[in-house]
């Protein structure tokens, strides 16, 4: 059977913002308001639980805190982004604009693209990766769903084998 956390009612949230490349609003850096969404499917276990769900939504809060209140940047072509690591800055060429912004609040992801799509499979790399831990989670987890919501109605989601 499966269990869900629904992020909004569950806290399973972050804030953070972004540059995307291009000419449109969305060239300026925005915030957007995150909450993931968590389905697993798996088997019972000796105490009639999927999941401890405890220590799912810690595993996904640690996902979270990675990003809270961070400026993203993803691995864009040279043709699209600059940039040039300083001591304690990043200098980030990006739509015919220069900022300079302190290393400290810039979460850099190795991530082609900072759409909801690669976001996504980011995040649900991240919990599979958890999951996989044999200290907090045992094995009879055999799906997991992430549905990243990015506001605005907009949301990427990713089913993934776990076995
Ligand atoms: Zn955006």
């Amino acid at each position: 059977m499966v269990v869900e956390l629904i992020g909004k009612e569950a806290d399973l949230i972050f804030e953070c913002m972004h540059i995307v490349p291009g000419r449109g609003d969305c060239s300026r850096i925005h915030p957007h308001f995150h909450y993931v969404d968590v389905l697993i499917n798996g088997e019972f276990d000796d105490k009639r639980r999927i999941i401890h769900l405890y220590n799912l939504k810690s595993a996904i809060k640690k996902i979270c805190a990675t990003f809270e209140d961070k400026i993203l940047i993803a691995d864009y072509p040279a043709s699209v982004q600059k940039i040039a690591e300083e001591a304690l800055h990043y200098r980030i060429e990006i739509n015919d604009k220069l900022y300079i912004i302190p290393k400290a609040d810039i979460f850099k992801m190795e991530i082609p693209s900072l759409n909801i799509e690669d976001l996504t499979v980011y995040f649900a790399g991240e919990l599979a990766c958890a999951l996989k831990n044999r200290e907090m989670f045992d094995n009879k987890i055999d799906y997991l769903e992430v549905t990243l919501s990015e506001g605005h109605g907009q949301r990427g989601k990713i089913g993934m084998n776990l076995k």
